[in-house]
């Protein structure tokens, strides 16, 4: 009885492993189709200092799916790293982003605001990423002043020298570096002092915990009070709460970005919001 009933599990795990393969490749299909078809759209965040000043936004990326409908990125980025399509995808997305940034720079109440853009490890590790990126600020006619590159730290599991003069040398075109989600994944804090970033993100999981976790709290301050050290701009990212801004501004937080001032929007809702609910975004009436 136990040889049947193992054997049903493993017919039912074969068949499990089945659907799943047959989803995925049919995922990787669909997904070079997708770049192709054009199905991808760029949603805004606005990032927002203590004086409510809108300094720019992150471009996030989604997949307006023909009959799945609009697709989160936890729904495919993984697939296009595997399968190498997040190197197209990636140009894509700094060619929309740079192309806004133009687009914005003849609108008075729009010229100020940067745009963040978050770059895999995959594609930063390509061999010509300093030529991508130049060759489409070129295209674009963007201010490289404007654009901010998001990196994680799983860019440092390898070859961290090579990592360190492509970051030299888009540095050196005016470009900023940001490290997104710090604190949650295995750099070492010694590469805090040789990479040439000039903005740190506090992940949202330190977020989510302030009033709830005192540790957190403690990591959060240290966290800030290591880049404040370092000099480094601090952004905090999934921030949803009055209590949570007020903590991380209490504690020297430079920007928070989150659903307190607005969810991911595509560029239309998001340029009316702009308008609308955040009058002060226009620089003509920052209270300095
Ligand atoms: P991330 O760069 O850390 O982006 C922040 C994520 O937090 C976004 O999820 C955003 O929608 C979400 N978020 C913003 N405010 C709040 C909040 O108040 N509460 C909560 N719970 N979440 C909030 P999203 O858009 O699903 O993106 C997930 C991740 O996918 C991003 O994390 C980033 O790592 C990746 N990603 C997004 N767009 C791109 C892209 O164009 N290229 C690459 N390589 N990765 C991207
Ligand atoms: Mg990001
Ligand atoms: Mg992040
Ligand atoms: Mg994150």
């Amino acid at each position: 009885r136990a040889k049947t009933d193992g054997g049903n599990a493993m017919r039912f795990f074969e068949t499990e492993m089945q659907t799943r393969i047959t989803a995925r490749a049919a995922l990787e299909n669909e997904l070079h189709a997708a770049i192709a078809a054009q199905q991808f759209v760029l949603h805004y965040q606005s990032q927002v200092t203590g004086e409510d000043r809108v300094v720019g936004a992150e471009v996030l990326v989604r997949w307006n799916h023909p009959t799945r409908g609009l697709l989160m990125p936890g729904q495919f980025i993984d697939v296009a790293e595997d399968t190498g399509l997040i190197i197209p995808l990636g140009l894509w997305v700094l060619e929309t982003a740079c192309r806004q940034l133009t687009a914005w720079r003849d609108d008075p109440r729009r010229r100020h605001l940067q745009l963040s853009v978050n770059v895999s490890a995959r594609q930063f590790r390509e061999a010509d990423f300093v030529d991508q990126v130049s060759r489409v600020l070129m295209q674009t006619g963007a201010d490289p002043g404007r654009l901010k590159l998001e990196l994680t730290e799983s860019l440092l599991h390898e070859k961290v020298a090579d990592a360190i003069g492509k970051m030299e040398a888009l540095v050196a075109l005016g470009i900023q570096f940001s490290m997104d989600d710090f604190g949650t994944g295995y750099s070492s804090l010694s590469y805090m002092t040789q990479l040439p970033l000039s903005q740190v993100k506090v992940d949202k999981f330190f977020v989510h915990n302030i009033g709830l976790d005192p540790k957190v709290e403690s990591i959060i301050q240290a966290i800030i009070g290591l880049a404040r050290n370092l000099e480094l701009e601090i952004v905090a990212e999934g921030v949803e709460t009055h209590a949570q801004r007020e903590f991380l501004m209490r504690h020297g937080c430079d920007v928070c970005q989150g659903y307190l001032f607005g969810i991911p929007q595509p560029l239309e809702s998001y340029e009316r919001e702009l308008d609308t609910k955040l009058p002060s975004s226009n620089p003509m009436v920052i209270r300095q």
